[in-house]
């Protein structure tokens, strides 16, 4: 038998749960379709040793529930992986989620009946389920990237990426362990491994920027402070263009306004606040190279101080702009290096050529391993979506859509694929906010739509041609007047073979947000409403309600 739902929520991370929780509220009958055997998202599959959140924890929570808030006590600046997951627990309870969410339930495709205005859910236990919507929350980053590397399957010890952590506990102790990666997840990882292995073997190919977490216990009079106004906090952070952080300084005057001296005292004392906020030191950073490259001399100076061995610390000194790749927030990072029993391997000028049952093998030299720790990133914004064979108007294919890069309206919607939304999707500001905002400004923004549309008896609702088409532009245009697409991402999808290299997501939250509200305000400017009559098949277009705002 077919199960048949208002929505169906592909995903039960953070944006999911959120998104049920929602669709409840607009009286609507829901299913959420997970393929893990838990919820959480990324925080039920990175359980690498060190994992934790480079978000700040009062700032890394829903903002939907006062209660919620009032009522959660988080212990640290930055959770770890495992309290996040109690809190997911919590919510979950707390709003009694479960009965509405299928574990073990991977989505293999997705088919629109054009005439039903319905979607075939399939899955890949060849299960079948039909929903009026389907919103995809997917996650930006839960693709993982694990490299084709020459025998792979012949090696004799332990193989883990980061993303695919097993719940069992991974014993290290005693062993000869490579992590092949240093960005966030690497840098997280690599200090706790070093602690718990014999020997570790750091296969670095691009050095990243890792500026210090500088993670504590909370202090209870913060925690305190931010309680007794949870909604302001959230307003000042949500007017942000980080979505966050708004209780530090930002100083936006130019890096070349100030005196040599100034700038190195200002470059300090955001060094010291941790976390990315030396990127707020002064307002060209992300925009002018000469600016960049001063901030990024400075963190190189840091480098020198901290690693003793200068040929270790030259090959940990990033040559790229600071920031145009993710920033690495890293907790005794470079202190690392100064192990004995530590070991950093340039698989830039001599790349990883093999593995072998015994370890790696590099165009430089043989490494024998016990356990790859491959902590190589994800197939980041589109990866998840596009591992779905996702159909819609006449069997249209994302795949082939999108072929030549993502192609949204808002990161919301799709030309072709209509009562289809995507959760914080390529074309949406997403990954360079804090994902909990956009995960919040999205779930509402859906669930009013889909209150709008049932209140106006409208059944589809569908990107425009022309709608998506200007969208792309304007992503393209933000991004290109910033430094982020000057080095190879995953922003760009740089770090995906055969990846085509388009920036995806957008730049300049705050005036996203305000966009997405006065396209609801217009009735929906740059979507089309449709209203099937079900008797006759006939369809009768809907103009938007309200004017464009100019
Ligand atoms: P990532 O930033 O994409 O880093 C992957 C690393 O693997 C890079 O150093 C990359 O080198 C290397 N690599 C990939 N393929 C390789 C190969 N064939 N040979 C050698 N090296 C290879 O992935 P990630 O560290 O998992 O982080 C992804 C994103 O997830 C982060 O930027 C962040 O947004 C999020 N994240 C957040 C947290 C947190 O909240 N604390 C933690 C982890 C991740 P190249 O640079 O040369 O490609």
């Amino acid at each position: 038998m077919t199960d048949c739902f208002d929505v169906v929520i592909v995903g039960a991370g953070l944006a999911g749960l959120q998104m049920l929780h929602q669709v409840r509220r607009t009286g609507l009958t829901a299913r959420v379709l997970e393929a893990g055997g838990g919820a959480g998202g990324t925080w039920y599959w990175n359980r690498y040793p060190g994992a934790r959140c480079d978000v700040e924890s009062l700032e890394y929570s829903y903002q939907f529930s006062e209660e919620l808030q009032q009522e959660w006590e988080w212990t640290r600046r930055y959770a770890s992986q495992p309290e996040i997951l109690r809190y997911v627990g919590h919510v979950l309870d707390r709003f009694d989620l479960r009965r509405d969410i299928q574990y073990h339930t991977r989505v293999t495709a997705l088919g629109y009946d054009e005439p039903a205005g319905r979607w075939t859910v399939r899955t890949e236990a060849g299960d079948e389920v039909v929903a009026r919507f389907v919103i995809m929350a997917t996650g930006c980053l839960s693709s993982a990237n694990l490299p084709r590397i020459a025998g792979r399957e012949t090696f004799a010890g332990e193989i883990h990426h980061t993303g695919h952590w097993p719940h069992e506990p991974v014993d290290l102790s005693g062993k000869r362990v490579g992590v092949v990666g240093t960005g966030s997840s690497g840098v997280q990882t690599i200090p706790v491994i070093a602690r718990q292995a014999a020997e570790l073997y750091v296969f670095q190919r691009t050095a990243a920027y890792t500026l210090p977490a500088r993670d504590q216990p909370l202090d209870p009079r913060l925690r305190a402070a931010v309680k007794a106004d949870y909604a302001g906090f959230r307003e000042r952070n949500n007017a942000m263009p980080t979505a966050g952080l708004s209780r530090y300084p930002t100083n936006p005057s130019s890096v070349f306004l100030v005196s040599a001296a100034e700038r190195e005292a200002a470059f300090e004392y955001f060094w010291g606040l941790g976390g990315p906020l030396l990127l707020r030191s002064f307002g060209d950073i992300m925009s002018d190279p000469a600016a960049n490259a001063l901030v990024a001399d400075f963190v190189r100076g840091k480098i020198r101080q901290i690693v003793k061995d200068p040929e270790v610390a030259a090959l940990l000194s990033p040559k790229q702009p600071i920031g145009c790749k993710r920033v690495c927030l890293g907790t005794g990072y470079y202190e690392t290096f100064n192990r004995p029993d530590v070991h950093l391997v340039d698989v830039a000028s001599a790349p990883i050529e093999e593995i072998t049952p015994e370890g790696i093998r590099t165009a430089a030299g043989r490494y024998r391993l016990d356990v790859i720790v491959f902590a190589t990133g994800f197939d980041a914004m589109t990866g998840a979506l596009l591992s779905i064979d996702i159909r819609g108007r006449d069997a249209l294919s994302l795949r082939d859509m999108w072929s030549a890069g993502p192609r949204s309206y808002l990161g919301l919607g799709v030309p072709g694929f209509p009562n289809l939304f995507t959760m914080t999707g390529p074309g949406s500001p997403s990954v360079l906010t804090n994902m909990m905002v956009a995960i919040h400004q999205h779930a509402t923004w859906i669930g009013d739509c889909l209150t709008y549309l049932t209140d106006q008896d409208i059944d589809v609702i569908e990107a425009t041609g022309e709608a998506e088409h200007a969208w792309g532009l304007h992503v393209s245009e933000t991004a290109g007047r910033t430094l982020f697409p000057s080095c190879d991402s995953w922003y760009l999808g740089a770090n995906i073979p055969g990846k085509r290299r388009v920036f995806m997501p957008l730049v300049g939250f705050p005036a996203y947000a305000r966009r997405c509200a006065e396209v609801a305000a217009g009735g929906y400017q740059g979507f089309a409403l449709t209203r099937l009559d079900r008797g006759r098949l006939a369809r009768e277009h809907i103009a938007p309600s309200r004017s464009q705002p100019s």
